[in-house]
Parts: C-alpha cells; sequence; structure tokens
C-alpha cells in the first residue's frame, strides 16, 4: 500500500496544486521511524493572502452560495461516495503520517464520509422564521453565508477535526480556507483534489500548508475571512479569540481537555476497563477529551486497576501502518518527550508507576515517538500532570468514598471538555451526569461522538460547538427583513 503514496504535496488553491509562492518546502517525518516519509510546498503570508482572495471571488461569482441548496447537497453526497471509494488509500495515507493504527484512521475516515452525508442533508433546510409585528408589516429573517470561512485544524484527528467544520460551512453556501497542522497536512491536501473531482467550485474550498504563527495569523487578519473554526490547544485558543475579537468575526473554539472517568462501586467493571483503555490509548491518548484522569471507589479500586493495567500491557505497540498494531507513536518526537516529562513530574510528585512509564524497550521501535501505554496511581491532585493536559497515554488514577467526593474531583479542573461516569444505577447516573461540568458526558460508554450530536467544551475547552442539527449556525448569518405594505392592517 506504502507504494502508492505519492512523495511530494503542493498546496491547493483555485482548484489546483500550487507551489508556493516562495517555493518553499517542508519535509515531514513518518512518527514511527522518523525517517523523511513526502515533502509538502511551504506557504507563507503572501500564499494565505492570495488564498483568501481567490476564495472570496469564488464565493462571489461560482454561484455556489447561490439559493440551490440541492446542489451543494449533491455535490457534498457526491464527494462522500468517492471519499467512500477512496477510504483504503486515505486510511493509509492518515495512518502514515499521523501514526495512528489503521482501523483508528479507517475509522476517522468513515466519520468524515459520514460528516459530509450528514452536512450534506442541511443544505437545503437553511430557512428563516416569519415573525407578527404589529400594523401593517411583514417581517421575516433569512440565514445567509457568511463569505470566506477559515479553518484551523490540529494534528491529532487531521482530517476529521479539518472536515467536522468545513462540511456544513460548504453546505452553508461559503468558501473555505483550510489550514491544517504543519504536521499532518497530506489527506486534506487529497480531500481538496477530490472536492474539485466531485463537482465543489475551483477557489471554494482551499488547502494552505504553513506555520500557525505565520500562515495561520495571516489568514485569521485578512479582512476577507467573516467566520474562525479553531481545534487546537488553550493557548493557541487566546491567541486565536484575540485575532477574532480585533476583527470583530464569531469564532468557535474546540480546544483541550483533561476528563474525568468516575467509576463508581456498581459499574460493570469488565466494560469500564475496556473503556477506560480505550479512552487514554487510543490514538496514543493523543485526543482532546481523553479520559486521563480515572476517578474510581475506593472499594473497587484494587480490582479495576488490575483489570486496566493489564489491558495497558497487553497493548501491541508498532508503526500504525502494521496490520495488527494496536497503539501507534506519539506524533512527533518532541511531542513524545513532553509527554515523558509528565510522566516525570507524576513520579518526583509521589505517583506510583502502575506500568509503562517510559519508552518501550523494543529494538524495532527506538526511532520511533512510542511511549508505553503508563498508568500512574497516587497522584496528588496538585499535580501538574493531574492539571494539565499531557495528551499521551498516561492516566492518573485517584480513588474517593463519597459521591460528593467524586463530584468534586472530577470538576477541580479550568478544562471542561468531556466526562464519562459508569455506574448500573439510573438515579446516581442522571444526577451526577447533570452535575459534571462537561460539555459532553457518556454514561457506559467511552468517549463516543456522531456527527448528529453536538460535540462542545465548557470553560476553558472551548467556545461554541461543531456538529448536530445547528451544524451551520456558525458559518451564517441571520438577518431581518421588516416590509411596510402600506396603509393599515386590514381588520378580521
Ligand atoms: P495547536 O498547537 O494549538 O495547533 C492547532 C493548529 O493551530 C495548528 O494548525 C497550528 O499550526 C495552528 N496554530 C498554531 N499557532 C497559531 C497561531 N498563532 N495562529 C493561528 N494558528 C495557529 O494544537 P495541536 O498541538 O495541533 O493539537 C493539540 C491540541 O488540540 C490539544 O490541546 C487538544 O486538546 C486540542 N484538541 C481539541 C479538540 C476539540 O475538539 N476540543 C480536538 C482535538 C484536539 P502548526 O501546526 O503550524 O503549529
Ligand atoms: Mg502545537
Amino acid at each position: 500500500m506504502a507504494a502508492e503514496i505519492e512523495t511530494s504535496y503542493e498546496l491547493f488553491i483555485g482548484g489546483k496544486s500550487v507551489p508556493g509562492a516562495e517555493g518553499g518546502r517542508a519535509t515531514l517525518l513518518n512518527p514511527a521511524t522518523n525517517r523523511p516519509l513526502a515533502t509538502t510546498a511551504l506557504a507563507t503570508a503572501s500564499d494565505a493572502r492570495n488564498a483568501m482572495e481567490v476564495a472570496d471571488r469564488a464565493f462571489r461569482e461560482s454561484g455556489w452560495a447561490g439559493d440551490d441548496g440541492a446542489r451543494r447537497a449533491r455535490t457534498l453526497v457526491k464527494l462522500a461516495q468517492l471519499l467512500d471509494s477512496r477510504l483504503e488509500a486515505f486510511t493509509a495515507l492518515e495512518s502514515l503520517n499521523q501514526g495512528k493504527p489503521l482501523r483508528e484512521a479507517k475509522g476517522d475516515i468513515a466519520f468524515v464520509v459520514r460528516t459530509l452525508e450528514y452536512a450534506s442533508g442541511l443544505a437545503d433546510k437553511i430557512q428563516g422564521e416569519t415573525i407578527p409585528v404589529p400594523g401593517a408589516r411583514f417581517d421575516y429573517t433569512v440565514r445567509e453565508p457568511l463569505g470566506v470561512t477559515v479553518h484551523i485544524a490540529p494534528w491529532n484527528f487531521p482530517l476529521v477535526l479539518a472536515i467536522r467544520s468545513v462540511a456544513p460551512a460548504l453546505a452553508a453556501g461559503n468558501a473555505v480556507v483550510l489550514k491544517p497542522a504543519s504536521l499532518t497536512p497530506l489527506t486534506a491536501i487529497k480531500f481538496a483534489q477530490l472536492a474539485t473531482e466531485a463537482g465543489v467550485p475551483a477557489g471554494i474550498l482551499n488547502v494552505v500548508v504553513g506555520s500557525g504563527r505565520e500562515v495561520g495569523e495571516a489568514l485569521l487578519q485578512d479582512p476577507r475571512g467573516r467566520a474562525i473554526s479553531f481545534t487546537g490547544s488553550v493557548e493557541v485558543g487566546h491567541r486565536i479569540a484575540e485575532l477574532a475579537a480585533q476583527r470583530m468575526v464569531p469564532a468557535t473554539l474546540e480546544l483541550g481537555g483533561k476528563s474525568p472517568v468516575v467509576v463508581f462501586a456498581d459499574a460493570d467493571l469488565d466494560r469500564a476497563a475496556k473503556a477506560v483503555g480505550f479512552g487514554i490509548f487510543g490514538n496514543a491518548g493523543q485526543m482532546c477529551w481523553a479520559g486521563s484522569r480515572l476517578i474510581v471507589h475506593a472499594s473497587v479500586h484494587a480490582a479495576f486497576l488490575d483489570k486496566v493495567r493489564s489491558i495497558a500491557a497487553a497493548l501491541r505497540l508498532g508503526a500504525g501502518t502494521d496490520p495488527g498494531v494496536e497503539m501507534g507513536p506519539l506524533v512527533s518526537a518532541e511531542h513524545a518527550t513532553r509527554v515523558l516529562g509528565y510522566v516525570e513530574i507524576a513520579r518526583s510528585d509521589g505517583g506510583k508507576i502502575l506500568t509503562g512509564g517510559g519508552r518501550p524497550a523494543a529494538p524495532e521501535l527506538s526511532n520511533g515517538n512510542f511511549v508505553q501505554p503508563t498508568v500512574i496511581d497516587g497522584v496528588p491532585g496538585t499535580s501538574r500532570s493531574v492539571r494539565e493536559e499531557i495528551f499521551g497515554p498516561v492516566l492518573t488514577v485517584s480513588s474517593f468514598e463519597t459521591t460528593e467526593e467524586a463530584i468534586a474531583q472530577a470538576n477541580a479542573t479550568e478544562f471542561g471538555l468531556f466526562a464519562a461516569l459508569w455506574t448500573r444505577d439510573v438515579a446516581v447516573a442522571h444526577s451526577v451526569a447533570q452535575r459534571l461540568e462537561a460539555g459532553m458526558v457518556t454514561v457506559n460508554d467511552p468517549p463516543m461522538t456522531f456527527p448528529q450530536s453536538p460535540f462542545t467544551g465548557f470553560k476553558e475547552s472551548g467556545l461554541g460547538f461543531e456538529q448536530g442539527i445547528d451544524a451551520v449556525r456558525a458559518y451564517t448569518r441571520r438577518k431581518n427583513v421588516l416590509v411596510n405594505l402600506g396603509g393599515a392592517r386590514p381588520k378580521k
């Protein structure tokens, strides 16, 4: 499969693959080996402005934004079908570039297909209201596309987190400029080519690859941008919010997390242990909503940790592209070092490492960015390893006696993206779910989402939402039209 993968990629602007204006290139490394896997054209701020200009022209001239939502719907369905027909190729490319196991990458691409189908269904249902007002007047609202929308994506679910905002923006009739993460741009570039094949007009979906600081900020500062969708870290999220405020444009911010998993004594411990493993070792823990803080009832603490530890210790590590691998490398050498730094913090703050805690010993993994699945018990809640997002396969554990204590521990964080709870007691499930300060809660399930469910974080985890029936709201504006019909309103 690797033989089919291209090794040279360009920017995608105005329906064409183009080099950057200054001819710069970046080399991407395979996270499993740190050997070069491909090069991409590297955009500068002037390429970013060019993409915005091209998008703005396409918005005004291509007819995409016209009144025929059904046409956009058909195009997005066609794009979904094309992507589905290339599922294997996109899966292989995502796995190779990002490092995740093929099985997970396949789930990602399937999610993108489903996202496109879902967004296509919204394209012809963007409508307004009529509003009763006094006198001989007629008042109504219309929902309009915004123009050019800017989308900035992270590297952990490269195509999923790009297209979950791009799809509704396109469905609503906007022109899009997408900046994927510098480490993982490949599937976004191929996706834009596919969109053209599906009939998305030239200039309606553009992809620029380049650094967040230069290219990302140039996109956000461009006067043609009318909305921003950003998924990434809290730190950069604050910067994006500042830039959005300066230009008075709306920003949807999907940021980090430090999500609790609360396991009550009556839970199905086997299912819960599997879900805990999935929630922190899936994608090597590089998930905004990783269940990274396990809070378990004291009476089942030992038994439950045994189960979680054996799941962690049994995971098969390797290159994501090797069939059967269950956990891949982290995305970069720098990131692996950062994650291991947090393990050291936990250790020196008194944490007891139950399994993992370092790099795997296998010689065939020594050049890649591998970190062992790690479970650490007894770290005090004040430790940075419990408070800050690690974004790797590292689970910290604490225990509780009372439900009040469990809720207090779960909410003792600046983040509020996700929380899971495990119990067979319906009353406990609903009452605790109500009191968890998280935008998304699962009961007896791992972190789980569908294109039809809103994805949203509270507190430092973000602003606004993606997905769901209102997904187009952030990419449209509402206009009120008041018409004086002349003369007096006839009496009924
Ligand atoms: P990041 O460093 O914030 O980068 C995200 C994107 O922003 C990248 O494309 C990056 O470009 C760009 N960027 C960086 N600085 C910028 C600036 N000053 N102006 C404009 N764009 C800028 O995040 P990451 O390291 O890729 O991803 C990990 C983070 O994302 C974690 O905190 C995770 O929790 C969060 N996340 C949140 C969600 C959610 O839905 N809530 C989902 C997934 C991930 P470069 O690649 O060039 O740096
Ligand atoms: Mg980063």
